[in-house]
């Protein structure tokens, strides 16, 4: 009797922790707030050294924790809950089966160069790889039969230092397999499973990883393993580096080997989703073995591929899509004209934009339109813009008939949206509103939170962005010795009740993070105001190759260490998603002053939002759609910046008179109370417009009716 009682509580316990790496496993748990703090809290100094990794946190569990753990009845309950919770999530009816039904037709599939799941897993870049999560998410939550494809990049993205001269400097740490929840995946004969991806003289192996996002199954291709030589090793270790010839072999890994991949595994497609031209590759793939397997001509291969291929471009910045030198291609495709019966130019004609120009080179964003039925920018203004831009591929017709639409994009709720929040939200607009969130009338009964409420739950979030700030600045001091600056200087950085403004994203130099500068002196007396202070926090990392962006670091970093800017500018170094929660619920206003039109949607003003933030903006990307004048400010009154330095100085000057005349009198504006009665009425404002309309259960509700549910019928 004595010893199977002592005994069975450490049977229960032990299969607590299975539990426990089982939900680590899935990344639902990234936006379940419920799971979120059990993982934190099982071993707190290992997960947040990791960049909140859950997995390295159960891996370097110390034994005597690991026991005190197991002794504690209340924890033990918590996982079962969480656990509970996680298998309902997975076996419930979503949306998408009851109103659609089972699939028969087979999935969606996804491609992309990056995904922003979560900082524990850095495989992205900045706001496409966010906006790819995101999606994954929302389809998770949905249901859609829902595939993704993507790059294990096994040493990320640049992690962003600076170092004491204010300068970037690049570290890639490797993410190692046992520090994730990737499963290698396996072939018909239990082995791991081997892809051979033909790369012009080469073959190249490749293995994959599953990586399970709620329901949806990501797939990570790579090529770092013994087989390979170390060249094609090194081909997923840095996402967006090396020369041409690493790039093309990198987007012949996505295309054809996600292609390959998805044979292997016997998936059934239906419709695939080109995110980005990075893929296109993927089209040729599979115009080829319908030939070769269905024994059919060039013409039926090729509008059965079209039929079932959606598109969407992400930038109107040249640069931005991505082209090939015809020699280059040449080395990898030489074969392919040949094995679908076209000749050289014929098969270089698919990604020009004139055909038979010579001094074109291969462009993936044509080669994607061309065999892509379905294509879509993603916003209404860069819809219009990406007709305009590719409408020389359909000559003769009028740029309203050039086949490209829009679908603006959002974010995920929960995933941007701090905990706290949501509960109050679950208070004022009841338990299921996340699942309506796409709908107005939940959104509207924000109207009944008490001001004093969303006040006091906004300046909380602003204390605990303040110390994180503090802390990540006291550490980069100490670490980088950053000249002019001593580690106690942290501590004086930033004022609760400062009106704080936020700017995050890549430093890409359209973006231009240092407009705010152009006339330092009239900044130096809107921010240094003794009763109406105002603070500005910044974050966004270079490129590693773009010099004019850590050039605009470098700028950003000598005037934040100014005196008269250096307790109310803040730079945070190394930008990614958990730097971004903390700003986008800490911060009163989000600032975005791109060269309009070169912002495609941007997605960080949207998440805000969500706290009630207010954007102040230039009328670019989202914001021409989401800006209704109560919910924030737009900045420039629609022009298009022509280049010039004269565009620069009319969009600064602009951007300092809202500041003066509109923004900090409206947030320094109190009542008896001490409350500011219009800022809060604009919050609100916000919290009840922008929600409902830029999420990605929106998004995805949106591609599945424009584009998946007929490319799908034309399986
Ligand atoms: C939201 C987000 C982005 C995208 O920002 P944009 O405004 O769309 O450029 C990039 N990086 C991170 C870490 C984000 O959270």
């Amino acid at each position: 009797m004595a010893k199977t009682t002592r005994r069975q509580p450490a049977k229960a316990n032990r299969s607590d922790f299975d539990l426990l790496a089982e939900i680590a496993g899935n990344l639902w748990w990234s936006w379940n707030p419920r799971a979120t703090a059990l993982l934190a809290s099982v071993y707190p100094p290992a997960y947040a050294a990791s960049d909140q990794n859950p997995v390295t946190a159960l891996r370097k569990l110390p034994a005597r924790r690991r026991r005190q753990l197991a002794a504690d009845a209340d924890f033990s309950r918590e996982v079962r809950a969480v656990h509970a919770e996680l298998r309902k999530y997975l076996r419930s009816q979503p949306w998408y089966a009851q109103k659609h039904g089972k699939s028969a037709r087979g999935v969606t599939a996804y491609f992309c160069m990056e995904y922003a799941v979560h900082e524990s897993l850095p495989l992205y870049a900045g706001g496409l790889g966010v906006l790819a999560g995101d999606h994954l998410k929302s389809a998770s939550d949905l249901g859609l039969p829902f595939v993704a494809i993507g790059i294990y990049w096994k040493k990320g993205y640049t992690r962003q230092r600076i170092d004491k001269h204010g300068r970037q400097t690049d570290r890639f740490p490797t993410l190692a397999p046992r520090d994730t929840p990737l499963v290698e995946l396996k072939g018909k004969s239990g082995r791991p499973l081997r892809l051979t991806v033909v790369m012009g003289k080469d073959k190249v192996k490749a293995r994959a990883w599953r990586m399970d996002v709620g329901r949806v199954p990501l797939y990570l291709l790579d090529t770092d393993i013994p087989e390979n030589k170390a060249r094609d090793r090194r081909l997923t270790h840095v996402l967006y580096s090396g020369d041409r010839d690493t790039r093309i072999r990198q987007e012949i890994l996505l295309g054809i080997g996600g292609w390959q991949l998805l044979r292997a595994l016997g998936t059934k497609v239906a419709c695939c989703h080109l995110n980005e031209g990075h893929a296109a590759f993927l089209s040729l793939e599979r115009i080829a073995e319908r030939m070769t397997q269905k024994r059919e001509s060039l013409g039926a291969a090729t509008r059965y591929v079209t039929n079932t291929s959606v598109f969407t471009t992400h930038t109107p910045v040249p640069a931005g899509n991505e082209e090939f030198d015809p020699a280059l291609v040449d080395r990898y495709f030489a074969a392919w004209p040949k094995r679908v019966g076209l000749t050289r130019e014929e098969f270089h004609d698919l990604a020009r934009v004139k055909a038979g120009n010579a001094e074109e080179n291969f462009g993936m964003t044509p080669l994607a339109l061309r065999t892509s039925k379905y294509a879509n920018g993603v916003a209404a203004l860069h819809g219009k813009i990406a007709r305009e831009m590719w409408k020389p591929l359909w000559p003769g017709r009028p740029v309203t008939k050039v086949p490209i639409g829009h679908v603006t994009n959002g974010v995920h709720t929960l995933t941007w949206m701090h905990p706290r929040m949501v509960e109050l939200l679950d208070e004022f607009l009841g338990d299921d509103w996340a699942d309506a969130q796409d709908q107005a009338a939940t959104w509207a009964h924000c109207k009944y939170i008490p001001d004093d409420v969303l006040w006091d739950l906004h300046q909380q979030f602003k204390e605990e962005l303040i110390a994180f700030c503090r802390k990540r600045v006291r550490a980069q001091i100490t670490r980088s010795k950053l000249t002019g600056m001593k580690p106690a200087d942290a501590d004086r950085i930033l004022d609760p009740d400062a009106l704080t403004i936020g700017f995050a994203r890549r430093f890409a130099p359209y973006k231009r993070a240092t407009l705010c500068f152009r006339d330092a002196a009239r900044l130096a007396k809107i921010l240094n105001d003794r009763h109406r202070p105002v603070q500005i926090i910044f974050a966004g990392k270079a490129h590693p190759a773009d010099a004019g962006g850590k050039a605009i670091i470098e700028e950003l970093m000598r005037q934040a260490r100014a005196p008269r800017f250096r307790r109310r500018i803040v730079f945070l170094e190394d930008y990614e998603m958990d730097v971004a929660r903390h700003m986008v619920a800490g911060v009163d206003v989000w600032l975005n002053n791109p060269e309009r039109p070169r912002e495609a949607s941007g997605t960080s003003g949207m998440k805000p939002a969500l706290h009630g933030g207010l954007n102040l903006s230039i009328l670019d990307g989202w914001w021409p759609e989401g800006c209704n004048g109560r919910n924030g400010w737009a900045i420039g009154k629609g022009r298009d910046h022509d280049g010039t330095k004269a565009a620069d100085d009319r969009d600064a000057a602009d951007l300092y008179r809202l500041l003066e005349k509109e923004v900090v009198p409206a947030y320094y504006s109190r009542d008896r109370h001490g409350l500011p009665g219009a800022w809060l009425a604009r919050m609100k404002n916000a919290l009840m417009t922008i929600p409902p309309v830029f999420n990605t259960h929106r998004q995805v509700k949106e591609y599945l009716a424009k584009y998946y549910a007929p490319a799908m019928r034309n399986a």
